[in-house]
């Protein structure tokens, strides 16, 4: 890689003792833009020659930068001279077409041109008059993707609802329990707070519990109910039933219900229909989680998953997973927004002005945990703009043949198991051990997953579903085609292989 030499301060200082430093100069953007675009298309074209996972030990980095910042101006040779040397071993590289751990987390030339633009623009927005765009393009883009995921019309901003973009799922989630939690206390009192209860399956993101220990839900007061394989490890109606009817006999009060489209596991989808029913008889404010699953839902054949939406209250999805938008971009939905701004706003002089005070806009600041934030609907916008509906759907499509490929290969080989019904774009399977032994087999698996990430060939990520180990192979990086899957296959094939030979030549020396 070419360098260039270019240094951003000035050396010496004028005589006058002030500076000659220029931070915004718009010549110095345009050609160190440039040439930091170059180094960034680099890394990309270079993508799959890193390990996927870093393979470097915790503190590896203290050793090798200097202990307190420079006095002095560094140039940007310098600086991304280190980057290549000493950071990016350190980066695990979500982007690489190898990449096939947790849930994707995307890229894309027009998400990136959006947060370049947004880091460009490097505004506010907290209320709309700190940049009305900003305010009014998030809620026209949001009410785009929820025409696209044919979300019910109260989702919209043109009613009491609308959409605003949180930075993940966590504070999605966070911010309805909040609002949820408000209005059953407006209604019951505050003294009773240690008697509301919240219902999940054991599938549930952890974000919920997060959500809960901030929200002061009694920690007995959080079910998590358990669900197994003869439902798809989705939540059952009936045990949220018996839960409830429990919950009520003793005098505590149900308030939020959080149903999953697609969990982290196993991308179980919890029937909302029959769960929305359930929350509607019972007053609970019914939050749906699509974070990853969403973004497959804007295919009119995925479409059915969210079958039931319209009894929710708040719906999420990530954009920034698996739908083009870097990262971070979460979309979420409510019904009523008043909720949401009865529970988080607050309105001090210096922040107040005209429209806000005639109640003429919307002030994303009372619909988020903290006051400032970026312009992120631009990315989400050049994100629909540039590829449009049709591309997007057909991207989504065609990790899930990708997927569905991956676990042809697993059900074809004897040695391997696929674990959980796919649905999305996410194979859960495991490597069988010669003796049925289900201690053996998790060693086996565990070891199978430290081997091929190990080899930094790949990288997969796991799960534990009914006790059992098991691997998890998701696809989903935009860079991804069918030859790295094809790969991949064979890296676990040749690790598994090698396992299974000195697994048994152990067991034969025991013998
Ligand atoms: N919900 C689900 C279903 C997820 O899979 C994840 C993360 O993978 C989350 C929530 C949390 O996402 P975030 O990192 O955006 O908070």
């Amino acid at each position: 890689m070419e360098y260039f030499h270019v240094n951003f301060g000035n050396d010496h200082k004028k005589e006058d003792g002030g500076s000659n430093l220029k931070p915004m100069d718009s010549e110095q953007l345009r050609e160190y833009g440039h040439k930091m675009v170059d180094f960034i298309a680099d890394y990309y074209k270079n993508i799959e020659s890193f390990p996927v996972l870093s393979q470097v030990q915790p503190g590896y980095l203290r050793g090798l930068l200097p202990e307190s910042a420079p006095t002095r101006p560094e140039t940007l040779q310098d600086v991304l001279q280190d980057v290549q040397t000493k950071i990016f071993p350190g980066v695990t590289h979500w982007q690489s077409p190898d990449y096939f751990a947790y849930f994707p987390s995307n890229s894309s030339v027009a998400g990136f041109l959006g947060e370049m633009l947004s880091a460009g623009i490097n505004m506010v927005g907290f209320s709309w008059i700190t940049s009305p765009a900003a305010t009014e393009l998030e809620m026209i883009v949001l009410d785009w993707l929820a025409k696209a995921l044919k979300l019910p019309d109260n989702f919209l901003s043109t009613g009491e609802g609308g959409g605003v973009i949180q930075g993940t799922a966590s504070e999605a989630v966070l911010v309805v329990l909040l609002a949820a939690r408000d209005k059953i206390l407006r209604a019951v009192g505050k003294e009773l707070i240690g008697k509301l209860v919240v219902y999940a399956s054991d599938q549930t993101h952890s974000a919920l519990q997060k959500a809960c220990q901030i929200a002061g839900i009694h920690p007995e007061n959080c079910r998590f109910l358990k669900t197994d394989s003869s439902t798809e490890y989705a939540l059952s109606p009936n045990s949220l039933r018996e839960a409830l009817s429990q919950d009520l006999a003793t005098g505590l009060i149900p308030f939020f219900l959080c149903a999953t489209v697609g969990t982290t596991s196993s991308t179980a989808v919890d029937p909302l229909l029959a769960l929305g029913h359930i929350a509607k008889s019972n007053g609970m404010w019914l939050h749906v989680d699509a974070a990853y699953a969403g973004s497959a839902c804007v295919c009119p054949e995925f479409r059915h998953y969210l079958d039931g939406v319209e009894e929710a209250d708040s719906f999420n999805m990530n954009a920034h997973k698996w739908f083009l938008t870097n990262f971070d971009c979460s979309a979420l939905w409510v019904k009523d927004r008043s909720a949401l701004i009865q529970a988080l706003s607050t309105n001090p002089e210096y922040l107040k002005n005209k429209a806000s005070q005639a109640n003429l806009v919307v002030d994303y600041k009372d619909w988020q945990i903290p006051l400032g934030r970026r312009f992120r609907s631009l990315k989400l916008w050049m994100v629909l703009r540039l590829y449009g509906l049709e591309n997007l759907q057909a991207y989504v499509k065609n990790h899930i043949e990708l997927a569905k490929r991956f676990e042809e290969f697993v059900s074809e080989d004897s040695r391997f198991e696929v674990v959980a019904h796919r649905k999305f774009s996410l194979v859960c399977f495991c490597l069988l051990p010669p003796q049925n032994d289900e201690d053996l087999a998790n060693k086996l698996n565990r070891d199978l997953l430290d081997a091929v990430n190990s080899s930094g060939k790949i990288f997969i990520s796991h799960t534990v579903l009914s006790g059992k180990y098991v691997l998890r192979f998701a696809v989903g990086a935009p860079l991804t085609e069918e030859r790295h899957v094809i790969a991949a296959w064979k890296v676990l094939q040749d690790e598994a292989a090698a396992l299974l030979r000195n697994s048994s030549k152990m067991t034969d020396s025991f013998a």
